[in-house]
């Protein structure tokens, strides 16, 4: 059995006392044993973090960039072997577990701009003889905790910010498919990051608490479900650390009766089914607006889903690939009766989906729910599977304020050809990222990501300048070089340039 094993400078690759299953989820079976760490182990890569970091601050931007440079042609080199790794473990299909890996990349990119972004601001002469400049200086180091959804986009987003920085980084990413996380920090090596500067630990609960109350971190970030975010959040903050953390989301597309509903229902099936619902963007709500809009939107969604085609996920014809492991497929199922339960119409029935030949893979097929009710638990709850939900509503009015008024709020869609109600929408819903006829409306490496409310803890987004802003600490120099003409008087009044 494969053993997956901590990336920490001096690791000895000793077995530690616990492990974990790692499934494939394409035949039900553990395909490995992943180390779960303790905090002796973290407390081996915060030492090594510690006599590394100094020296990779002290390195010019330029040349740290230049090692995201050549991490990001090696992942490029890399791509193939990275996405059947990735693939093997989530189950996400391989094109879509490239898109993972090619949208940390992106990341990536804007890394490699970093001696640009860290210049400083300077006033000459804000009084008299005297000039105020700022700078923005690593922390030191800082930490990131990964979900299982986006094994390669996710670290990507926190260590490629946090390193251009010049800080020193230690992963901790889900322990459900930890091989991809492993990859990059050993092609980061290779690129010409210094050991010590992007360290993996593996782990569960225990080391997770190990991260949040170890002194010598500076800084967590975290992406997962909402309740272990605002734990994490919590938990950190009082440890005095600086916090982000992304939670759980029900993303709602909006369909308006102008809209083209053929695009639409192509949009829906990618982004309520693909990566079989496991996205934080995916777009598992759909409200039309009017029933006239629901009807004809049912009538069209129907056919295109059972047109999709459920397979493994090496299957370069399958639209998706299995959940990611026994649990989350009960999961997944028991919310699906939930919503039977609650009174809901389930007009497609996903349960029950076998693959021939794959009897034992975590398969779910895709679900259509009619007339689901904003009391619903199923509505109010993230199933993150391949099951999508229609919410019709009379109007735009209370189409806006069904997402507006939801416990998640990291994205949102708005399908219509009415420039006016776009533009009502974006500026009054009360959600963190708005597509306006684009389903998954996740922004560009150099914007920022992060949603509202339950879904995200913390005041600063992932990636672009905010995320320079949450790896660095901004210090402001006021100076005067005195010459030698002074009075010698002291000031005991406040100074002020009035
Ligand atoms: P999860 O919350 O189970 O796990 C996330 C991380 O927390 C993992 O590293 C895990 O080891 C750790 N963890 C799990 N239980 C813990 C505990 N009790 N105490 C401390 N740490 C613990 O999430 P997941 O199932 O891996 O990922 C799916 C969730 O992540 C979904 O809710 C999804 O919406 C969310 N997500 C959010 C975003 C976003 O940006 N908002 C992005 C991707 C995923």
């Amino acid at each position: 059995m494969r053993n997956i094993d901590h990336v920490i400078v001096g690791h000895n690759g000793g077995a530690g006392a616990r492990t974990g299953e790692v499934f494939n989820p394409n035949t039900g079976q553990v395909q490995a044993q992943v180390q779960l760490g303790s905090q002796a182990d973290l407390d081996k890569a915060i030492a090594a973090a510690q006599a590394a970091q100094p020296g990779w601050a002290a390195t010019n931007p330029q040349r740290r960039a230049r090692v995201m440079f050549a991490f990001k042609a090696l992942v490029e080199k890399n791509m193939d072997e990275l996405a059947h790794l990735l693939s093997s473990e989530h189950g996400k299909v391989i094109a879509d577990a490239k898109g993972d890996i090619q949208r940390g990349l992106e990341v990536i990119e804007f890394a490699c701009g970093i001696p640009h972004v860290l210049k400083g601001e300077y006033t000459q002469g804000a009084g008299p003889g005297i000039d105020v400049y700022s700078m923005r200086q690593p922390l030191g180091i800082g930490a990131g905790i990964t979900p299982f959804n986006f094994p390669a986009m996710i670290p990507m987003w926190m260590f490629g910010v946090a390193i251009a920085c010049g800080n020193a980084f230690i992963l901790k990413p889900s322990e459900r498919d930890p091989s991809v996380p492993v990859r990059l920090a050993e092609l980061m090596l290779e690129a010409g990051a210094p050991e010590g500067i992007l360290q993996v630990v593996h782990g569960d609960k225990e080391m997770v608490d190990a991260i949040l109350d170890h002194p010598a971190i500076s800084a967590v970030s975290f992406v997962g479900s909402s309740d272990i975010a605002h734990y994490v959040y919590r938990r950190g903050v009082e440890a005095g650390k600086r916090v982000q953390a992304m939670g759980g989301a029900k993303n709602h597309g909006i369909v308006m009766p102008d809209a083209d509903l053929d695009q639409v229902v192509a949009d829906l099936s990618g982004a309520a089914f693909g990566s079989a619902g496991e996205r934080c963007m995916a777009l598992p709500v759909v409200v039309p607006v009017g029933d006239k809009t629901a009807d004809a939107l049912r009538e069209k969604l129907i056919p295109a889903i059972e047109a999709l085609r459920v397979g493994v996920s090496t299957d370069a014809e399958a639209h998706y690939g299995p959940v990611v492991n026994a649990a989350h497929k009960q999961r997944v199922e028991n919310w699906i009766q939930t919503g039977v339960d609650e009174g809901a119409e389930l007009v497609v029935d996903g349960r029950g989906f076998q693959l021939q030949g794959h009897e034992q893979g975590f398969f779910i097929g895709p679900s259509l729910f009619d007339r689901v009710t904003p009391d619903m638990q199923a509505y109010k709850e993230e199933i993150f599977g391949p099951v999508l939900q229609i919410v019709r509503a009379p109007d735009f009015e209370t189409a806006l304020r069904l997402p507006s008024d939801h416990q998640y709020g990291n994205g949102v869609a708005i399908f219509t050809r009415n420039g006016h109600a776009a533009r009502e929408f974006a500026a009054r819903v009360n959600v963190g990222m708005v597509g306006i006829n684009v389903p998954i409306p996740v922004p560009v490496a150099y914007h920022t990501f992060g949603g509202w409310k339950r879904s995200a803890f913390g005041d600063t987004n992932q990636h672009g300048m905010e995320g320079v802003k949450f790896w660095t600490k901004v210090k402001t120099v006021t100076q005067r070089w005195p010459d030698g003409g002074g009075t010698g008087d002291s000031a005991f009044i406040i100074p002020t340039m009035g």
